[in-house]
């Protein structure tokens, strides 16, 4: 690669399911690989393997933000808000951290920047539990934002979200699948959609890869994958581990 050239897979709400990060990590590498991890929060939750995931992604140059879940699992946040199945998890997943695993999960920061892009959980007033889903968070978001685009994720749902103009907030718009989007001057909120627990009714992993300079074109691009995994294999771990089976049920459904 070029010097300067970035190729950066994002990822958002891995929510501890190996099966499906090992998925997105080889069809990742099928498309022509990466040179660095960005992670959008929420790592740990839900899933049967929190321990297995974070040592996973620390074996890559990674630079990742904390979630909702991650947070919940060191006890730095309130269960409380967590619906019967989230709560029931997040005590679940706080008992399997090892102590390096909880010391690294608290010293994931809320934001992070890796140029042009802001990373955070949720949204840029409140980076780890509000939900970017409609125009008054986006806007919101494009005012505190300082680098061109954002990276979010939390709501387990795709999209790209644009500004329209200073104040004005943006446009929510399909991110579509297998076609990279140019990015140029207009600022934009990006949702990669989620690894390890999609919601919208797809259980395919999403994901996607950030490329500075996509060969044959002058301009940077992100661009937006899914890739089938074993679903199976990830809920009889899930069984295994006594998580509740709503939990186990909607990662075939995708919702
Ligand atoms: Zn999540």
């Amino acid at each position: 690669m070029q010097r300067g050239h970035v190729r950066a897979l994002v990822v958002a709400d891995i929510h501890a399911n190996l099966e499906a990060l090992r998925a997105v990590l080889e069809d990742a590498e099928r498309r022509g690989g990466f040179d660095a991890i960005w992670c959008l929060g929420d790592t740990v939750g839900y899933g049967p393997d929190p321990v297995p995931c974070l040592d996973l992604l620390r074996q890559y140059n990674l630079v990742a933000v904390a979630g909702n879940h991650d947070h919940a699992a060191i006890g730095k946040r309130t269960i409380e808000d967590f619906n019967y199945a989230a709560a029931e998890a997040a005590r679940w997943t706080a008992q399997q951290l090892t102590p390096e695993a909880s010391a690294f999960l608290d010293s994931l920061p809320s934001v992070a920047t890796a140029e042009p892009f802001t990373l955070v959980h949720g949204t840029l007033r409140d980076p780890i539990s509000e939900y970017l889903l409609n125009q008054d968070a986006a806007r919101s978001t494009l005012e505190l934002l300082r680098t061109r685009y954002c990276l979010v994720g939390h709501s387990h749902l795709p999209f790209l979200c644009l500004e329209q103009g200073p104040a004005s907030g943006g446009q929510f718009v399909e991110f579509p699948e297998d076609r990279p989007f140019e990015l140029g001057e207009q600022r934009c909120i990006i949702n990669p959609g989620c690894v390890g627990q999609p919601r919208d009714r797809d259980p395919r992993p999403s994901y996607a890869i950030y490329d500075s300079h996509p060969s044959g074109t002058g301009s940077m691009a992100i661009a937006r994958h899914r890739v089938a995994y074993n679903i199976g294999e990830t809920q009889e771990k899930m069984r295994l581990a006594g998580l509740p089976q709503v939990l186990i049920d909607r990662l075939e459904h995708g919702w």
